[in-house]
């Protein structure tokens, strides 16, 4: 493990004191420490004002009894969780997880994460994350609508367009966000469409939100690629996952002339050497909700799916995890090394692990951290949001361009600044680096709160 400044030792003893068992959160607190080493030695004022360890600590955690009636008319209990992180920079911004995995240590590390992400995107909006252990697999819309509805009626307290705009992650999608809404509205009187985004065209929504996250990864590896006078035109890329921010890297990338060989979900991946069928992708996991044997079974010839390997043993020049934490480990990373992968980004939240990250990077694949790679879909949030402010709603195109843009500013500035501190090259530096910095100088300005 990289040695940490010795002034940020204790902060990340602290760290693990405090929050014992949290593995994740520990995770995503060493890495942007470990990027800090040069900006503590340049900057003393920001140790004065203990303004690390004040970024460490949420400034609220917010734990509820979430109970609803399945189908059957059996009472069901479920724990939600909003961990409003900072707000120096605006409201607290980010997205709900439902997933069985969820706890208190991983909402903090998406919570953590998305203080920097949000910063680094250059738009007035904090961090903060939050969900359920509610497992929504198998549950009929009814039981997902009752769940939703339980779960706003203590959350909704907690929320305001100016105070805590939460949106959708892993389990939560529009659907979803139209349930909580109508909730929202429901107990409030309020007809409030900033206090959520990721909402319907027709009732507050914004173009490109649902494909914001899949588009704006793909268009950070643009810039990447544009860097050294290369393009997506022919190249094979492997991308994990099949949900919403797949789904889209996959479209954006066929569009960009590259061609997507593989993609996977929990049960296994599917390898379509002709590239993947987008429209069939989207039958089987969007609308039937399916499994990727079915994309398999109903595409034929020459998809093939395999359940007992692992997708980074498809050869690739670009891989793009996009499924969840932690799955991209050190033996997918030497494999994608032997294969000959020259660029890495996280499409996903830390799906790449310390080690993998460390293997990549002494291969010389150029890696992007989701902190700077997958702000597209918060950054749409935040046009969203801005939209719904004024009352306007933006044309697809002119949003898109506003992504584009965004993206770009963002590859920059984590380019630029991995530069000025010593670490040319390093995406995950310049963008830990250049997010904290932002909203270290707010928390200086706004004094010891
Ligand atoms: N869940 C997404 C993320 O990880 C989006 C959050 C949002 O739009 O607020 O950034």
């Amino acid at each position: 493990m990289p040695v940490l400044h010795e002034q940020l030792i204790p902060v990340f003893d602290e760290v693990i004191a405090r929050n014992p068992g949290e593995a994740e959160f520990h995770q995503a607190v060493r890495e942007v420490l470990e990027s800090l080493s040069p900006v503590v030695g340049k900057h003393p004022e920001y140790a004065d004002a203990e303004v690390i360890r004040r970024l460490c600590e949420p400034e609220r955690q917010i734990i509820f009894r979430v109970p609803w009636t399945d189908d059957a008319g059996r009472v069901q209990l479920n724990r939600g969780f909003r961990v409003e992180f900072n707000s120096a920079l605006g409201p607290y911004k980010g997205g709900l997880r439902f997933h069985p995995s969820v706890y208190l240590g991983i909402v903090k590390f998406l919570g953590f994460e998305q203080i920097f992400k949000n910063a680094l995107t250059g738009l007035p909006i904090g961090g903060g994350k939050g969900g359920s252990d509610f497992d929504p697999k198998g549950r009929s819309a009814g039981e997902i609508m009752r769940f939703c509805q339980s779960f706003m009626t203590e959350l909704y307290r907690h929320l305001g367009e100016y105070t805590d705009v939460p949106a959708g992650d892993i389990g939560v999608g529009q659907r979803e966000i139209g349930y909580m809404f109508g909730q929202y509205k429901r107990i409030t009187n309020r007809y409030e469409s900033g206090v959520l985004t990721g909402k319907g065209l027709s009732w507050g929504g914004s173009q490109v939100r649902t494909e914001a996250t899949g588009y704006g990864t793909v268009f950070f590896v643009k810039e990447m690629l544009a860097a050294t006078g290369d393009s997506f035109e022919g190249k094979k890329v492997v991308v994990s996952g099949s949900g919403n921010v797949a789904i889209y890297a996959i479209e954006k990338i066929h569009q960009l002339g590259g061609r997507v060989i593989a993609c996977s979900d929990s049960s296994g991946y599917v390898v379509d050497e002709a590239g993947i069928d987008l429209d069939l992708l989207k039958l089987v996991k969007v609308e039937q909700r399916g499994r990727i044997s079915d994309y398999a079974r109903l595409r034929g010839g020459g998809a093939r799916v395999v359940t007992d390997g692992s997708i980074w043993d498809v050869p690739c020049s670009v891989a793009l995890p996009c499924a969840t934490q932690n799955e991209l480990d050190e033996v997918g990373a030497r494999r994608l090394v032997e294969n000959g992968c020259q660029i890495v980004a996280e499409g996903a939240n830390m799906p790449t692990t310390p080690g993998a990250i460390r293997l990549l990077r002494e291969a010389g694949v150029r890696f992007a951290p989701g902190k700077a790679a997958n702000a597209g879909g918060v950054s749409t949030s935040a046009l969203e949001m801005q939209q719904n402010a004024s009352r306007d709603s933006w044309s697809f195109d002119y949003t898109e361009e506003r992504l584009a843009e965004i993206m770009r500013s963002i590859h920059d500035r984590s380019i630029e600044t991995a530069e000025e501190y010593g670490a040319p090259g390093d995406y995950v530096a310049g963008a830990n680096i250049a997010g904290f910095i932002q909203v270290a100088d707010a928390m200086l300005a706004l004094g010891i709160v």
